[in-house]
C-alpha cells in the first residue's frame, strides 16, 4: 500500500515515474493533467472549462480540480494506494487535500519532489510536441509553476514530509532511486 504525491515541475518527468511506479505498486496513477486532456477530447462540460486555461498554461480553477480529484479518490480502485500526479499544484489545493483525505479516512506517506534545471524542463518539453507544448505556453507553465506550485516545496519540507529525487538522471537511475525511497 502506497499513497504518494509527486511534486515537480512540467518536464520533470512525473508523468513517466509516476506511470512506471504505479504498475510497479499495482495502484492507480492519477493524473489531473491527463483527466483533463481527455475531458478536453471528448469535450465533456468540465472539457470545455478547463480548455482555454490549459491552451494559456495557466492553472484550472480550483473548484474544478478539486471536485475531479475528490470523485477520483472515492473509486474503488483508489482504495488500496495512489500515486497523485499533478494535484496540488497550489497551497490551496494542498490543504484542500488535506482535509479530503481526512474526511475519507486516508493519509499520504510522502511527497516526492523530481528536481530538474530548468534548460532541461525547456529542452524536454519542446521535444514532446503536446498541444500545449509550444515555446510561449511553456514560459508560461514555468512561470505559474514558481509562482504558485514551488510554495509547496516549503509547505511540505517544513511538515518533513518532502523527499526531493535528482531528476536530471535517465529514467532507470530515477526510477531506482524512488523504489529506493518508497521501500525505506
Ligand atoms: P505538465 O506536464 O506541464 O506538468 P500536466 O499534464 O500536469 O502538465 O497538466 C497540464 C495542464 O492541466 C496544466 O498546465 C493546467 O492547466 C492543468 N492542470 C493540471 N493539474 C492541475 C491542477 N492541480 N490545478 C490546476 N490546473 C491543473
Amino acid at each position: 500500500m502506497a499513497r504518494l504525491i509527486f511534486l515537480g515541475p512540467p518536464g520533470a518527468g512525473k508523468g513517466t515515474q509516476a506511470s512506471l511506479l504505479a504498475q510497479h505498486c499495482e495502484i492507480p496513477h492519477i493524473s489531473t493533467g491527463e483527466i483533463l486532456r481527455a475531458a478536453v477530447a471528448h469535450r465533456t462540460e468540465l472539457g470545455v472549462k478547463a480548455q482555454g486555461y490549459m491552451d494559456r498554461g495557466e492553472l484550472v480553477p480550483d473548484q474544478l480540480i478539486v471536485d475531479l480529484v475528490h470523485e477520483r479518490l472515492l473509486q474503488p480502485d483508489a482504495a488500496s494506494g495512489w500515486i497523485l500526479d499533478g494535484f496540488p499544484r497550489t497551497v490551496s489545493q494542498a490543504k484542500f487535500l488535506d482535509e479530503l483525505l481526512e474526511s475519507i479516512g486516508q493519509s499520504y506517506d510522502c511527497v516526492i519532489n523530481l528536481d530538474v534545471p530548468d534548460e532541461t524542463l525547456v529542452k524536454r518539453l519542446l521535444s514532446r510536441g503536446r498541444a500545449d507544448d509550444n515555446e510561449d505556453v511553456i514560459l508560461n507553465r514555468l512561470h505559474v509553476y514558481r509562482e504558485q506550485t514551488a510554495p509547496l516545496i516549503d509547505f511540505y519540507s517544513d511538515r518533513q514530509q518532502l523527499r526531493s529525487i535528482d531528476g536530471n538522471q535517465t529514467v532507470d537511475q530515477v526510477t531506482a532511486a524512488l523504489k529506493q525511497i518508497i521501500q525505506a
